[in-house]
């Protein structure tokens, strides 16, 4: 029998575990359900999507403000965000083989004794559906008993509502004004993920955009086209993103409307962002359950009211993954296929790999010193002298790197060294002198013109 060929999703696995992106958390034990660690690359790749999204969301806009609050919040926080009541899936057990399953993924689900069979029809009989909350409960203090239940976030979200009064008050902004922050989320999760797609505990990046209630819709508006933009700007092709308005029956017992940022994955089309309307309902449900008037005055119309609230949430696992599904190719070329991820720079873990050319005649000490001088201007860098100048070019190719620089042997007579673009594959002589430069404007000038 014909070998079963590696599907698109089990290559990206393999080259993330093999290049130092993404590790089975706990291996050596055997793995835990769900769960990932970011290696060395893979770190990088998520510091620069946070960073991205950061510089997007809170640096360059004047009316949103950053904040990092506490993942164990007093657990009256989800009581009256309806977490604790409502924040569940409906769930159904195997009698037979004991597996538990969503109820409304049963289509897309195998039976874990037979494969090839959806649960519950492998002779299995399946439980009525039932409620399972996704939220991860622990105690806090030293004895464990009912009154010292406490939860994980399972989001970021009500973190900004409980802080909305304190924030309000020292920041001197007004309504229409955002809070962002980024931080990790835990849920329950049962269905099995896609890799990092849906895991256990993941990153979020949310902002809950505070406005006048009669503004609601042109900041709704607003939120929908700046991030589904800011995806295409970050290089994911527009042909596989689109936004989809949910329909009546879908939207959340908080939002009047909500649209999906989804990507067509190698899977199907799958959320990856979602922009609510969630109306004044988590500020007013606080005010009520706290007694804190958590209203905002508006000393120009005297008018004291809450603001309704405009939401972009999205993961910032699920953003990483997508970068990583988006740029992957594999490039037939002459002679051969190259593996190559077409991040773009803002994304890339590493902007530029320097080689000598060979092990000898001092471009090993020159070809440190250029790099050092590359870190310097705080550009993540990559030394490597071992194998062929080709195979070092593909190996960075296979990680996204957009630029080498080799100095050889014009480096030590000229000062000048060769930048590979790894895209078009073009090499350029650059002057040393001008290469933080040079590689800086090709880094802002990128467009997805450069990719072909
Ligand atoms: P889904 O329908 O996929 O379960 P959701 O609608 O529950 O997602 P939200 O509560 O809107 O998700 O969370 C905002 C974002 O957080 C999602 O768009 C997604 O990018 C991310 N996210 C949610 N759950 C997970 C998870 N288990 N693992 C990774 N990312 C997640």
């Amino acid at each position: 029998m014909a070998k079963p060929q590696p599907t698109l999703m089990d290559k990206i696995v393999s080259l993330c575990k093999r290049r130092g992106f993404i590790f089975p958390a706990s291996e050596i034990y055997g793995g835990i359900g769900n769960t990932y660690d970011y290696g060395p690359l893979g770190v990088e790749l998520k510091r620069r999507v946070k960073d991205a999204w950061w510089n997007a969301v809170v640096t360059a806009r004047a009316d949103v403000v950053g904040l990092d609050s506490a993942i164990i919040q007093n657990p009256k926080t989800w009581e009256t965000s309806g977490h604790v009541a409502g924040f569940t899936d409906p769930m159904v057990d195997c009698k037979k083989c004991k597996g538990r399953f969503r109820a409304d993924h049963i289509g897309d689900l195998s039976c874990p004794e037979k494969p090839s069979k959806r649960p519950g029809e492998c002779g299995g009989e399946l439980t009525e559906p039932r409620s399972f909350n996704l939220m991860f409960k622990t105690h806090v203090g030293p004895m464990e008993g009912s009154g010292s239940v406490a939860y994980l976030r399972p989001e970021t979200a009500q973190g900004i509502f409980l802080n909305f009064k304190s924030v309000l008050e020292c920041s001197r902004l007004k309504p229409p004004f955002g809070i962002a922050q980024i931080g990790k989320s835990f849920r329950n999760e049962i269905t099995p993920g896609n890799f990092v797609f849906r895991t256990r505990e993941f990153e979020q990046a949310e902002m809950e955009f505070f406005v006048p209630p009669a503004e609601n819709d042109e900041w709704y508006e607003h939120w929908r086209g700046v991030r589904f933009d800011w995806y295409i700007d970050h290089g994911i092709s527009p042909e596989r993103l689109r936004l989809r308005e949910h329909d009546a029956a879908e939207l959340a017992h908080y939002s009047t409307a909500t649209a999906d940022i989804e990507y067509e994955y190698p899977f199907g089309w799958g959320e990856l962002e979602g922009i609510a309307c969630r109306t004044d309902f988590d500020l007013a449900r606080h005010s009520e359950a706290s007694g804190v008037d958590l209203r905002y005055f508006d000393p120009q119309t005297k008018e004291r009211y809450f603001p309704y609230v405009i939401e972009p949430a999205g993961g910032v696992d699920r953003m990483a993954l997508t970068f990583l599904i988006d740029a992957y190719e594999e490039e037939e070329l002459e002679k051969d296929t190259r593996v190559v991820l077409h991040f773009h720079p803002a994304i890339a873990p590493t902007t530029a790999a320097v080689f000598p050319l060979v092990k000898k005649e001092g471009m090993p000490e020159r070809a440190r010193e250029i790099e050092a001088e590359l870190r310097a201007a705080r550009m993540t860098t990559f030394y490597d002298e071992k194998a062929a100048i080709g195979r070092r070019y593909r190996r960075q190719d296979e990680v996204g790197t957009p630029f080498c620089v080799t100095v050889d042997g014009d480096t030590l007579a000229e000062d000048l060294v060769t930048v590979r673009h790894r895209d078009t594959m073009e090499q350029e002589r650059v002057a040393t002198g001008e290469l933080v430069s040079y590689l800086d404007d090709a880094v802002r000038n990128w467009g997805r013109a450069s990719r072909v």
